[in-house]
Protein backbone atom coordinates (compact mmCIF):
# COMPACT_ATOMS: atom_id res chain seq x y z
CA UNK A 1 0.00 0.00 0.00
CA UNK A 2 1.71 3.83 -0.60
CA UNK A 3 0.70 6.62 1.08
CA UNK A 4 0.13 9.93 -0.39
CA UNK A 5 0.66 13.41 1.27
CA UNK A 6 -1.24 16.11 -0.12
CA UNK A 7 -0.70 19.69 0.53
CA UNK A 8 -3.54 21.73 -0.10
CA UNK A 9 -2.53 25.12 -0.96
CA UNK A 10 -4.45 28.70 -1.27
CA UNK A 11 -2.35 28.73 -4.63
CA UNK A 12 -1.22 25.08 -5.89
CA UNK A 13 -1.35 21.92 -4.14
CA UNK A 14 1.28 19.02 -4.42
CA UNK A 15 1.10 15.22 -4.11
CA UNK A 16 3.92 13.39 -2.59
CA UNK A 17 4.16 9.75 -2.42
CA UNK A 18 6.41 7.20 -0.24
CA UNK A 19 7.90 4.74 -1.67
CA UNK A 20 10.53 2.16 -0.80
CA UNK A 21 13.39 3.90 -2.64
CA UNK A 22 12.28 7.70 -0.63
CA UNK A 23 10.07 10.18 -0.98
CA UNK A 24 8.44 11.39 -4.39
CA UNK A 25 6.50 14.49 -5.75
CA UNK A 26 3.98 13.42 -8.57
CA UNK A 27 3.24 14.82 -11.37
CA UNK A 28 -0.39 15.83 -12.75
CA UNK A 29 -1.43 15.17 -16.60
CA UNK A 30 0.73 17.83 -17.53
CA UNK A 31 4.39 16.51 -16.05
CA UNK A 32 4.26 19.21 -13.83
CA UNK A 33 4.40 18.58 -9.77
CA UNK A 34 2.44 22.27 -9.29
CA UNK A 35 -1.44 21.44 -9.62
CA UNK A 36 -2.96 25.27 -9.41
CA UNK A 37 -5.89 25.19 -6.30
CA UNK A 38 -8.78 25.76 -9.24
CA UNK A 39 -11.69 24.21 -9.79
CA UNK A 40 -14.13 25.20 -12.89
CA UNK A 41 -17.70 23.72 -13.24
CA UNK A 42 -19.20 23.47 -16.94
CA UNK A 43 -22.63 22.17 -17.19
CA UNK A 44 -21.40 18.48 -17.82
CA UNK A 45 -17.90 18.22 -16.65
CA UNK A 46 -15.64 19.22 -14.18
CA UNK A 47 -12.22 20.39 -14.36
CA UNK A 48 -9.58 21.00 -11.53
CA UNK A 49 -5.97 22.59 -11.85
CA UNK A 50 -4.75 23.48 -14.98
CA UNK A 51 -7.77 22.90 -17.24
CA UNK A 52 -9.69 24.83 -14.73
CA UNK A 53 -7.18 28.08 -15.01
CA UNK A 54 -7.47 27.68 -18.41
CA UNK A 55 -11.29 28.67 -18.05
CA UNK A 56 -11.27 31.54 -16.13
CA UNK A 57 -12.00 33.79 -19.23
CA UNK A 58 -14.67 32.14 -20.60
CA UNK A 59 -16.54 31.09 -16.99
CA UNK A 60 -15.47 32.99 -15.50
CA UNK A 61 -18.32 33.09 -12.95
CA UNK A 62 -18.03 29.14 -12.08
CA UNK A 63 -14.31 28.77 -12.30
CA UNK A 64 -13.18 28.99 -8.85
CA UNK A 65 -9.89 29.54 -7.12
CA UNK A 66 -8.44 31.52 -3.55
CA UNK A 67 -11.63 29.64 -1.67
CA UNK A 68 -8.88 27.62 0.89
CA UNK A 69 -9.99 30.16 3.28
CA UNK A 70 -13.59 29.91 3.40
CA UNK A 71 -13.57 26.71 4.09
CA UNK A 72 -16.00 26.43 7.37
CA UNK A 73 -15.60 29.91 7.99
CA UNK A 74 -18.99 31.94 8.56
CA UNK A 75 -19.85 34.34 5.20
CA UNK A 76 -20.41 37.17 7.96
CA UNK A 77 -16.31 36.31 8.98
CA UNK A 78 -14.33 39.86 8.46
CA UNK A 79 -12.46 38.05 6.69
CA UNK A 80 -14.95 36.89 3.91
CA UNK A 81 -16.38 40.33 3.65
CA UNK A 82 -13.37 41.87 2.62
CA UNK A 83 -12.51 39.31 0.00
CA UNK A 84 -15.79 39.21 -1.52
CA UNK A 85 -15.90 42.06 -3.64
CA UNK A 86 -12.70 41.28 -5.37
CA UNK A 87 -13.79 37.71 -6.60
CA UNK A 88 -14.92 36.95 -10.27
CA UNK A 89 -17.34 34.26 -8.32
CA UNK A 90 -20.11 34.85 -6.01
CA UNK A 91 -20.66 33.74 -2.41
CA UNK A 92 -23.62 33.24 -0.56
CA UNK A 93 -24.16 32.49 3.08
CA UNK A 94 -24.88 28.92 3.62
CA UNK A 95 -27.97 27.52 5.56
CA UNK A 96 -25.46 26.94 8.59
CA UNK A 97 -24.05 29.97 8.52
CA UNK A 98 -20.92 29.35 6.32
CA UNK A 99 -19.46 30.45 3.39
CA UNK A 100 -20.62 28.90 -0.03
CA UNK A 101 -19.74 29.82 -3.80
CA UNK A 102 -22.40 29.55 -6.03
CA UNK A 103 -21.92 28.44 -9.42
CA UNK A 104 -25.33 28.02 -11.46
CA UNK A 105 -25.10 24.61 -12.34
CA UNK A 106 -28.35 24.04 -14.11
CA UNK A 107 -29.19 20.22 -12.64
CA UNK A 108 -27.82 20.13 -9.05
CA UNK A 109 -26.72 16.72 -8.00
CA UNK A 110 -29.49 16.52 -5.33
CA UNK A 111 -31.61 17.33 -8.46
CA UNK A 112 -30.29 14.55 -10.77
CA UNK A 113 -30.72 11.84 -7.64
CA UNK A 114 -33.91 12.30 -7.22
CA UNK A 115 -35.00 12.47 -11.06
CA UNK A 116 -33.38 8.86 -10.55
CA UNK A 117 -35.41 8.03 -7.34
CA UNK A 118 -38.25 8.92 -9.07
CA UNK A 119 -37.97 6.46 -12.32
CA UNK A 120 -37.05 3.49 -9.60
CA UNK A 121 -40.13 4.32 -7.48
CA UNK A 122 -41.85 4.41 -11.16
CA UNK A 123 -40.44 1.09 -11.64
CA UNK A 124 -38.39 2.16 -14.78
CA UNK A 125 -34.56 0.95 -15.40
CA UNK A 126 -33.07 4.06 -16.75
CA UNK A 127 -30.23 4.10 -18.55
CA UNK A 128 -29.09 7.29 -18.25
CA UNK A 129 -30.21 11.08 -17.37
CA UNK A 130 -29.51 13.22 -20.53
CA UNK A 131 -29.41 16.94 -20.35
CA UNK A 132 -32.09 18.79 -22.62
CA UNK A 133 -29.65 20.87 -25.19
CA UNK A 134 -27.55 17.38 -25.66
CA UNK A 135 -30.86 15.71 -26.48
CA UNK A 136 -31.74 18.01 -28.30
CA UNK A 137 -28.49 17.86 -30.25
CA UNK A 138 -28.64 14.20 -30.87
CA UNK A 139 -32.73 14.63 -32.58
CA UNK A 140 -30.69 16.81 -34.95
CA UNK A 141 -28.13 15.18 -35.83
CA UNK A 142 -29.20 11.76 -36.75
CA UNK A 143 -31.49 12.71 -39.74
CA UNK A 144 -29.00 15.05 -41.05
CA UNK A 145 -27.59 13.32 -44.20
CA UNK A 146 -25.77 16.39 -45.33
CA UNK A 147 -23.28 16.78 -42.14
CA UNK A 148 -19.13 17.18 -43.37
CA UNK A 149 -17.61 14.20 -43.08
CA UNK A 150 -15.37 13.56 -40.33
CA UNK A 151 -12.23 15.86 -42.19
CA UNK A 152 -13.95 18.72 -43.23
CA UNK A 153 -14.64 21.97 -41.18
CA UNK A 154 -17.97 21.04 -38.53
CA UNK A 155 -21.36 22.27 -38.99
CA UNK A 156 -21.87 24.91 -35.82
CA UNK A 157 -25.54 24.47 -34.59
CA UNK A 158 -27.19 27.03 -31.99
CA UNK A 159 -29.46 25.21 -29.93
CA UNK A 160 -32.00 27.28 -28.08
CA UNK A 161 -35.04 25.82 -26.00
CA UNK A 162 -37.64 27.93 -23.95
CA UNK A 163 -39.72 25.88 -22.01
CA UNK A 164 -42.17 26.94 -19.23
CA UNK A 165 -40.18 27.39 -16.31
CA UNK A 166 -36.49 27.52 -18.16
CA UNK A 167 -33.84 28.83 -21.13
CA UNK A 168 -31.28 26.71 -22.02
CA UNK A 169 -29.15 27.46 -24.85
CA UNK A 170 -26.45 25.44 -26.68
CA UNK A 171 -24.01 25.21 -29.62
CA UNK A 172 -23.14 22.03 -31.01
CA UNK A 173 -20.45 21.19 -34.20
CA UNK A 174 -21.75 18.70 -36.26
CA UNK A 175 -19.55 16.13 -38.46
CA UNK A 176 -20.91 12.59 -40.20
CA UNK A 177 -21.38 10.40 -36.77
CA UNK A 178 -19.76 12.94 -34.66
CA UNK A 179 -21.27 15.51 -32.66
CA UNK A 180 -19.43 17.70 -30.00
CA UNK A 181 -21.08 20.11 -27.09
CA UNK A 182 -19.47 23.20 -27.75
CA UNK A 183 -20.84 25.65 -25.05
CA UNK A 184 -24.08 25.68 -23.05
CA UNK A 185 -25.78 28.89 -21.42
CA UNK A 186 -28.68 29.15 -19.33
CA UNK A 187 -31.18 30.98 -17.11
CA UNK A 188 -32.87 28.90 -15.59
CA UNK A 189 -35.70 31.13 -14.09
CA UNK A 190 -36.85 32.35 -17.37
CA UNK A 191 -39.67 30.42 -19.09
CA UNK A 192 -43.34 30.41 -20.68
CA UNK A 193 -44.47 30.66 -17.15
CA UNK A 194 -43.08 34.74 -16.23
CA UNK A 195 -45.32 35.11 -19.41
CA UNK A 196 -48.38 33.90 -17.74
CA UNK A 197 -47.49 35.51 -14.34
CA UNK A 198 -47.36 38.88 -16.24
CA UNK A 199 -50.63 38.36 -17.52
CA UNK A 200 -52.21 37.19 -14.31
CA UNK A 201 -50.96 40.19 -12.43
CA UNK A 202 -52.22 42.95 -15.00
CA UNK A 203 -55.74 41.31 -14.90
CA UNK A 204 -55.97 41.00 -11.18
CA UNK A 205 -55.20 44.84 -11.26
CA UNK A 206 -57.73 45.64 -13.51
CA UNK A 207 -60.14 43.44 -12.16
CA UNK A 208 -59.47 45.21 -8.61
CA UNK A 209 -60.58 48.22 -10.12
CA UNK A 210 -63.47 47.48 -12.68
CA UNK A 211 -64.70 44.92 -10.26
CA UNK A 212 -63.95 45.48 -7.00
CA UNK A 213 -62.56 41.70 -7.09
CA UNK A 214 -59.74 40.87 -4.92
CA UNK A 215 -58.76 37.92 -6.85
CA UNK A 216 -55.16 37.32 -5.09
CA UNK A 217 -57.75 36.17 -1.94
CA UNK A 218 -59.23 33.34 -3.84
CA UNK A 219 -56.65 30.09 -5.03
CA UNK A 220 -59.33 28.84 -7.53
CA UNK A 221 -59.72 32.28 -8.91
CA UNK A 222 -55.93 32.81 -10.17
CA UNK A 223 -55.67 29.16 -10.77
CA UNK A 224 -58.70 29.64 -13.24
CA UNK A 225 -56.90 32.99 -14.45
CA UNK A 226 -53.72 31.42 -15.34
CA UNK A 227 -55.29 28.79 -17.44
CA UNK A 228 -57.12 31.66 -19.32
CA UNK A 229 -53.89 34.07 -19.41
CA UNK A 230 -51.88 31.29 -20.88
CA UNK A 231 -54.56 30.40 -23.48
CA UNK A 232 -54.52 33.95 -24.29
CA UNK A 233 -51.04 33.95 -24.05
CA UNK A 234 -50.89 31.41 -27.10
CA UNK A 235 -53.44 32.60 -28.78
CA UNK A 236 -51.15 36.03 -28.89
CA UNK A 237 -48.63 34.09 -30.77
CA UNK A 238 -50.58 33.90 -34.08
CA UNK A 239 -52.77 36.69 -33.91
CA UNK A 240 -51.93 40.92 -33.83
CA UNK A 241 -55.36 42.27 -33.01
CA UNK A 242 -56.63 42.79 -30.12
CA UNK A 243 -58.15 39.32 -27.93
CA UNK A 244 -60.50 38.87 -25.27
CA UNK A 245 -60.44 37.01 -22.04
CA UNK A 246 -63.91 36.08 -20.75
CA UNK A 247 -64.33 34.07 -17.11
CA UNK A 248 -68.28 33.20 -16.10
CA UNK A 249 -68.72 33.61 -12.80
CA UNK A 250 -65.41 34.26 -11.99
CA UNK A 251 -65.82 35.37 -8.29
CA UNK A 252 -69.20 36.23 -6.19
CA UNK A 253 -71.05 35.24 -9.12
CA UNK A 254 -69.77 38.49 -11.19
CA UNK A 255 -68.91 37.49 -15.05
CA UNK A 256 -65.73 39.35 -15.70
CA UNK A 257 -64.25 40.10 -19.42
CA UNK A 258 -61.00 41.61 -20.26
CA UNK A 259 -58.66 42.32 -23.78
CA UNK A 260 -54.78 42.19 -24.47
CA UNK A 261 -53.27 42.72 -27.38
CA UNK A 262 -49.92 41.36 -28.99
CA UNK A 263 -48.15 45.16 -28.53
CA UNK A 264 -49.33 46.05 -25.14
CA UNK A 265 -48.61 42.45 -24.46
CA UNK A 266 -45.10 43.00 -25.06
CA UNK A 267 -44.61 46.07 -23.40
CA UNK A 268 -46.01 43.98 -19.98
CA UNK A 269 -43.40 41.47 -20.36
CA UNK A 270 -40.35 44.01 -21.65
CA UNK A 271 -38.29 42.67 -18.71
CA UNK A 272 -38.55 39.53 -19.35
CA UNK A 273 -37.95 39.89 -23.10
CA UNK A 274 -34.80 41.31 -21.85
CA UNK A 275 -33.68 38.51 -20.78
CA UNK A 276 -32.87 36.58 -23.93
CA UNK A 277 -30.51 37.84 -24.61
CA UNK A 278 -27.96 37.48 -22.25
CA UNK A 279 -27.50 33.29 -22.45
CA UNK A 280 -27.20 34.07 -26.29
CA UNK A 281 -24.53 36.38 -25.80
CA UNK A 282 -23.01 33.78 -23.06
CA UNK A 283 -22.90 30.89 -25.55
CA UNK A 284 -21.42 32.33 -27.90
CA UNK A 285 -18.19 33.77 -26.32
CA UNK A 286 -18.14 30.84 -24.83
CA UNK A 287 -17.48 28.72 -28.18
CA UNK A 288 -15.28 31.41 -29.49
CA UNK A 289 -17.38 31.02 -32.79
CA UNK A 290 -18.08 34.59 -34.50
CA UNK A 291 -21.62 34.57 -35.68
CA UNK A 292 -21.19 34.02 -39.84
CA UNK A 293 -19.51 30.83 -38.38
CA UNK A 294 -23.24 29.33 -37.08
CA UNK A 295 -24.65 27.47 -40.04
CA UNK A 296 -28.59 27.47 -38.22
CA UNK A 297 -30.13 28.67 -35.31
CA UNK A 298 -32.49 25.74 -34.40
CA UNK A 299 -35.31 26.76 -31.75
CA UNK A 300 -37.34 24.18 -29.92
CA UNK A 301 -39.40 24.87 -26.59
CA UNK A 302 -43.45 25.88 -26.28
CA UNK A 303 -42.13 29.48 -25.23
CA UNK A 304 -40.46 30.42 -28.60
CA UNK A 305 -43.28 30.73 -30.33
CA UNK A 306 -44.12 33.61 -29.08
CA UNK A 307 -43.43 35.78 -32.29
CA UNK A 308 -40.68 38.43 -29.88
CA UNK A 309 -38.82 35.50 -28.85
CA UNK A 310 -37.80 34.49 -31.81
CA UNK A 311 -37.24 38.21 -33.58
CA UNK A 312 -34.65 38.72 -30.44
CA UNK A 313 -33.18 35.50 -31.36
CA UNK A 314 -32.99 36.18 -34.86
CA UNK A 315 -31.64 39.19 -34.42
CA UNK A 316 -28.96 38.41 -32.54
CA UNK A 317 -27.66 36.24 -34.68
CA UNK A 318 -28.14 38.01 -37.73
CA UNK A 319 -30.33 35.11 -39.43
CA UNK A 320 -34.11 33.75 -39.54
CA UNK A 321 -34.45 30.66 -36.30
CA UNK A 322 -35.03 27.26 -38.04
CA UNK A 323 -37.55 25.03 -36.80
CA UNK A 324 -36.44 21.99 -38.42
CA UNK A 325 -37.38 19.99 -34.92
CA UNK A 326 -40.42 19.19 -33.39
CA UNK A 327 -40.36 21.97 -31.06
CA UNK A 328 -42.04 19.88 -28.03
CA UNK A 329 -41.05 16.76 -28.55
CA UNK A 330 -37.10 17.17 -29.73
CA UNK A 331 -35.60 15.97 -26.49
CA UNK A 332 -37.92 13.20 -25.71
CA UNK A 333 -36.81 11.98 -29.55
CA UNK A 334 -33.41 12.87 -28.33
CA UNK A 335 -33.02 10.37 -25.60
CA UNK A 336 -34.62 7.50 -26.63
CA UNK A 337 -32.03 7.72 -29.66
CA UNK A 338 -29.61 7.99 -27.29
CA UNK A 339 -29.81 4.61 -25.73
CA UNK A 340 -31.56 2.82 -28.77
P1 LIG B 1 -38.98 23.31 -19.21
O1 LIG B 1 -38.23 23.01 -20.46
O2 LIG B 1 -38.83 24.72 -18.77
O3 LIG B 1 -38.70 22.36 -18.13
P2 LIG B 1 -41.31 22.30 -20.59
O4 LIG B 1 -40.36 21.44 -21.37
O5 LIG B 1 -42.40 21.62 -19.90
O6 LIG B 1 -40.55 23.19 -19.53
P3 LIG B 1 -42.38 23.26 -23.07
O7 LIG B 1 -43.31 22.14 -23.21
O8 LIG B 1 -41.23 23.32 -24.00
O9 LIG B 1 -41.91 23.41 -21.56
O10 LIG B 1 -43.17 24.64 -23.27
C1 LIG B 1 -44.27 24.97 -22.50
C2 LIG B 1 -44.41 26.48 -22.51
O11 LIG B 1 -44.60 26.94 -23.84
C3 LIG B 1 -45.64 26.92 -21.72
O12 LIG B 1 -45.33 28.11 -21.00
C4 LIG B 1 -46.64 27.21 -22.81
O13 LIG B 1 -47.61 28.16 -22.42
C5 LIG B 1 -45.73 27.79 -23.88
N1 LIG B 1 -46.34 27.75 -25.22
C6 LIG B 1 -46.78 26.67 -25.91
N2 LIG B 1 -47.29 27.03 -27.09
C7 LIG B 1 -47.18 28.38 -27.15
C8 LIG B 1 -47.56 29.37 -28.11
N3 LIG B 1 -48.16 29.05 -29.25
N4 LIG B 1 -47.28 30.66 -27.83
C9 LIG B 1 -46.69 31.02 -26.67
N5 LIG B 1 -46.31 30.14 -25.73
C10 LIG B 1 -46.57 28.84 -25.96
MG1 LIG C 1 -38.36 21.50 -21.86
Amino acid sequence: MSVVGIDVGFQNCYIAVARSGGIETIANEYSDRCTPAWVSLASKNRTIGNAAKGQIITNFKNTVHGFKKFHGRAFDDPYVQGEKPKLPYSLHKLASGNTGIKVPSFFTDAERRSVMDSTQIAGLNCLRLINDTTAVALAYGIYKQDLPTPDEKPRNVVFVDLGHSSFQVSISAFNKGKLKVLATAFDPYLGGRNFDEVLVEHFCEEFKARYKLNVRENPRAILRLSQECEKLKKLMSANCSDLPINIECFMNDIDVTGKMNRVQFEELCAPFLMRVEAPLKAVIEQSKLSRDEIYAVEVVGGATRIPSIKERIAKFFGKDVSTTLNADEAVARGCALQCA
